[in-house]
Parts: C-alpha cells; sequence; structure tokens
C-alpha cells in the first residue's frame, strides 16, 4: 500500500516517487535502532500520560525492564527525560496538562491528502496566547534540522485539523506554531533542543499548499524521483533505478583527475559537491549492504564477503530467583539495591562460564567483510 505518512513526509516532498517505490519494500526489516527508537518513544508516552492520570511515574521505574523485545537502558531513561521534562515544562507554563495530546492519531485529509496519516508524539494549542505548541523527540544521533521540517510542518498541520476542522470551526490566521525537536543524543552547537517558529496565516497556509500538491504528485502513477541527501532514510534505496544512477555518476565524477591547487571559490564548490556524491554514494552502499545481509542470513552466499555479527553486552536471561540462587550456591551476594550485572557477577568470583549460561547477548550490528575471491580480485584488478 502506497504511504505518504507525516513522518517520512522529509523524503516524500523531496522525491515524490519514493512512496510507491517503498510500496514494495517489506517493512519487516526493523533495524535495532529503529526498535531502540520505538521503545524510548514508549517509555516517554507512559510518563507524560500518567501526569495527566493519579499515579506519576518516573523514567527510573523503567530501567531493566524489556518493551518491543529492547531493554531499556539508563542511557535511554536519561534520553526520554530530556524530552518529558521539556514538555512538561512548557505545558505547565500554560496550563494545558489536561489539554496536552500523546501520541495522537492524525489524517489531515482535507489540507494535505486522505492517505496522509500518523501519529504526533506531542502537542497542545493554548487559546490565551493563541500558540500551538508541536514536539518530536529523536533518539537517534543524527542531527535534523527542525527549520523547514516538512515532518514537523505535517504534525502542525494535522493537530490544527484536529482541533479546529474536525470540529468545524476555521483555524486563526494569527495562530503562533512552535515546532521543537528534543533529540539528546545529537550534540551540536544548535543544542539538543531546537524550535522552529511560524505563523499560521502568512506561513503555514504555504506549506500546507506545497504539501497537498506534492502529496497529489506522490499518489499518482509514475510520480517521479530525485536523488538526494533525503535518499539515507529511504527504505526503497536498494531498488531504486535514480539512486543506482546517481550513484554511479557520483563515482565516474570522482575518479577523474583534478587540479591539486585549487582556488578557494572552486575547492569550495568541490568539496560541497564531493559532499553530497559521498551521501548519495553511502546510501546506496547502505542499502546494498543491508540487502546482501538478509540474503546471507537465508543462505544465500554473496561472492567475496562473509558477515561479521557483533554482540552488545551480556544480560541475565532467566528469572531473579534462579540468578540469586546462582549467587548463593557460589556463597557470593549478587544483588546491593538491584540484581548486578553479569560482568560484575564474574567480578565478585561467580564462575565465568556459568555465568555466561544463565545469560544472552544482543546483536547490536551485522557488517560485512570482504574475503578473499576470484571474483571481487577480478573486478578490482589494476
Ligand atoms: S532512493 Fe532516493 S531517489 Fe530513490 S525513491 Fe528513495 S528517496 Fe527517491
Amino acid at each position: 500500500m502506497i504511504s505518504i505518512s507525516p513522518s517520512s513526509a522529509n523524503t516524500w516532498m523531496k522525491c515524490a516517487g519514493s512512496a510507491s517505490l517503498k510500496s514494495l519494500v517489506p517493512r519487516d526489516d526493523e533495524t535495532d535502532a529503529a526498535r531502540e527508537g520505538t521503545t524510548a518513544h514508549w517509555v516517554a508516552q507512559q510518563i507524560l500520560l500518567s501526569y495527566q492520570g493519579t499515579q506519576i511515574l518516573t523514567a527510573s521505574q523503567f530501567v531493566g525492564q524489556t518493551h518491543n523485545d529492547v531493554e531499556i537502558t539508563h542511557e535511554m531513561c536519561e534520553a526520554v527525560e530530556i524530552y518529558v521534562m521539556d514538555v512538561l515544562k512548557i505545558v505547565q507554563q500554560h496550563g494545558a496538562l489536561q489539554t496536552l495530546q500523546i501520541e495522537q492519531r492524525i489524517n489531515p485529509s482535507t489540507k494535505i491528502h486522505p492517505e496522509n496519516r500518523g501519529f504526533f508524539d506531542a502537542g497542545f494549542y493554548d487559546p490565551g496566547t493563541m500558540t500551538l505548541f508541536v514536539w518530536d523527540f529523536k533518539y537517534g544521533h543524527g542531527f535534523v534540522d527542525v527549520f523547514e521540517n516538512w515532518s514537523m510542518l505535517n504534525y502542525a498541520i494535522g493537530l490544527l485539523e484536529l482541533i479546529f476542522t474536525d470540529n468545524g470551526k476555521q483555524v486563526p490566521p494569527e495562530i503562533t506554531i512552535k515546532m521543537r525537536i528534543v533529540q539528546p543524543r545529537c550534540f551540536t552547537p544548535a543544542g539538543i533542543i531546537r524550535e522552529w517558529s511560524i505563523n499560521e496565516g502568512n506561513e503555514l497556509r504555504g506549506f500546507a499548499n506545497r504539501m497537498h500538491h506534492q502529496a497529489h504528485i506522490a499518489m499518482s502513477p509514475g510520480a517521479p524521483t530525485a536523488t538526494g541527501t533525503h535518499c539515507g532514510y529511504c527504505r526503497a534505496r536498494h531498488i531504486c533505478p535514480a539512486l543506482l544512477d546517481a550513484s554511479q555518476i557520483a563515482m565516474d565524477v570522482i575518479g577523474t583527475s583534478t587540479p591539486i591547487d585549487l582556488p578557494p571559490q572552486s575547492m569550495s564548490v568541490e568539496l560541497k559537491f564531493l559532499n553530497r556524491a559521498f551521501e548519495i554514494i553511502k546510501a546506496r552502499k547502505d542499502a546494498i549492504e543491508a540487502d546482501a545481509i538478509a540474503k546471507m542470513e537465508s543462505g544465500i552466499d554473496i561472492p567475496g564477503f562473509e558477515m561479521k555479527v557483533n554482540y552488545g553486552i551480556p544480560y541475565w536471561s532467566k528469572p531473579n530467583d534462579e540468578i540469586l540462587a546462582l549467587g548463593a550456591a557460589f556463597g557470593i551476594n549478587l544483588i546491593d539495591e538491584k540484581l548486578c550485572s553479569p560482568s560484575d557477577a564474574k567480578k565478585r568470583g561467580v564462575d565465568v562460564a556459568v555465568v555466561n549460561e544463565y545469560t544472552s547477548k544482543r546483536i547490536s550490528s551485522k557488517k560485512l567483510k570482504p574475503v578473499n575471491s576470484t571474483i571481487v580480485n577480478e573486478v578490482f584488478k589494476p
């Protein structure tokens, strides 16, 4: 099914054809990073919802629990706390705790397209100051700019439609829209909390018109593709002919010789070009690598490459009472305020082989490693 979700708006607004191409690629290959992000969002949602109820939850209460097959760590909870505190601080300044909307579904069918459906992280409208706040919590490390961010604009348009249009009211043009990205694990001069503020009447309507136009192109047969840095976020990059062409052209141009002593202006232009070419080639390489790993896992040999699997830190894979019984069998205390980690248990003297039997490790990454192969050697021979 073709999807033009708000969360992928930064891709389909730049490449209309990505919507239909992505519909050809199954979604079941969610990466570890994506599952971690989903879990971090779930923890944040539970805490924010608890503030609207009677029993307030804190992030530390979730440490050690598992959700979506991902262990909730201290690091994750610290990131969640930064986001939750930012939302609560502004919500309390505006006395808007009970009107705060958390992980709500939006479908701005009038302003954008009937197929434009998704969820935003948090937001509310304060009628006193005529201000709409929208948040996007980003758990990943890669910098996400808030300025002219199409997903944020899409969330704002959807939230306004939910609050006003769906209730038969006109959206007042005087409204100020404040879009905030909270990205606790991305350290840049712009800070980990970034805000972009615009006016509804003068600015948001213009963006909404552009989204309406592009969404209808994206949902039409034969929508055109356009490569760029957004390809790095596209699920279809390993089957995309446009990206294949662009990466081959980029490789050809990189391979041509240029004078060594470039004047500053030419150097600047070439550096910009190389940065863009690098992003395009990287997007293609990441996609092909992920596809090759999936094929290897299904038993297909990729000549000249082998898969290297890296594992994360071990975690206890048996119930707590069995771990405590293990400690007792060795005459070693394995609990202080809470159960110690497997590596602590080894340091305290529990037999290493026995600890290993009581633990598991999650795969942290899978990499392809070139190996000696006549086919690859043939391709790259001087
Ligand atoms: S890889 Fe790039 S050009 Fe191809 S469909 Fe995706 S976003 Fe568009």
